[in-house]
């Protein structure tokens, strides 16, 4: 709104309450009341009748502008308010400070990649040197090969949701600490609620032990599918261990993982890689 634009009561509460009802979806439960803006007094009106007007309105359990109400359930959100939502969470975490070592060193929070209502979400352990550059997850050598796993399963890399356990990089691609999952762990936990993905993939064991919230070992999570929060859950080896200079020998078992999956996913399963 310029200098010489009329101001419009409505219009401020409308954008008032589609910012609160973006903030609610995304899972931030209060916002701090504060002083009255003085930017109403620039523009020769105040902005205090709007939202007197706006909380005068608005039904008891959300009574207070500055006061959200518990956070929407995902699963009752439009699409569009899925997506609105999940833009709002991915700025939150760019602002996160919660792990203070992994804030100081990272050049940016990998947030994950893909569309809200996916069929497939794969969820690694965290950004590598080539994640923490661009800002995307999975595009180092470990991403090649998932991008090749994908392809083998018949599918595309844009039709699936791809993140991590935590959204920052650990100095020297180093393993997340108990404490750094922690503090990630509400992220990721909204992320995949408003994702909404049919299944999750979990992609090596601290991924799998984190998501699933165990300390069985990978070899005793393979081979069958968990529980996700209603969500059936696969867990495989991480593509990083798949690498030539690790255990190529065990695609032959990520292979059998994901040939399970897509059985139980209703899709074509390739009679080989
Ligand atoms: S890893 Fe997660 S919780 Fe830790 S600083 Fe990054 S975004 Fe915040």
């Amino acid at each position: 709104m310029s200098q010489g634009e009329p101001f419009n009561l409505n219009d401020v509460q409308r954008q008032l309450r589609r910012h609160v009802e973006s903030l609610r979806a995304a899972g931030v439960e209060w916002l701090p009341r504060g002083e009255p803006l003085p930017l109403g007094l620039s523009l020769g009106t105040s902005i205090a009748p709007a939202a007197e007007s706006l909380a005068a309105e608005t039904p008891a359990a959300e009574s207070s502008l500055f006061e959200i109400a518990p956070t929407s359930s995902a699963s009752e959100l439009s699409l569009e308010s899925r997506r609105q939502a999940l833009a709002v969470l991915t700025d939150e975490v760019k602002k996160c400070m919660k792990c203070a070592g992994l804030a100081s060193t990272r050049t940016q929070t990998v947030f994950g990649q893909g569309q809200v209502g996916v069929e497939l979400c794969f969820v690694g352990e965290a950004p590598g040197a080539d994640e923490d550059a661009q800002g995307l997850p999975f595009v180092g050598a470990a991403g090649q090969l998932l991008n090749k796993i994908i392809a083998a399963c018949g599918m595309k890399r844009e039709e699936i949701y791809i993140c991590n356990i935590i959204k920052c990089r650990p100095p020297g691609n180093r393993t997340p600490l108990p404490d750094e999952a922690s503090n990630c762990r509400g992220f990721l936990e909204r992320q995949l609620e408003l994702i909404q993905p049919k299944f999750i993939c979990a992609l090596g064991t601290c991924a799998a032990t984190n998501l699933l919230n165990t300390t069985k070992s990978l070899g005793m999570l393979r081979g069958k599918f968990h529980d996700y929060k209603g969500i059936p859950a696969m867990v495989t080896y991480h593509p990083a261990y798949l690498l030539p200079h690790r255990s190529p020998e065990k695609k032959r078992e990520v292979w059998e993982d994901m040939k399970m999956l897509l059985a139980r996913m209703g899709r074509p399963v390739p009679a080989k890689a």
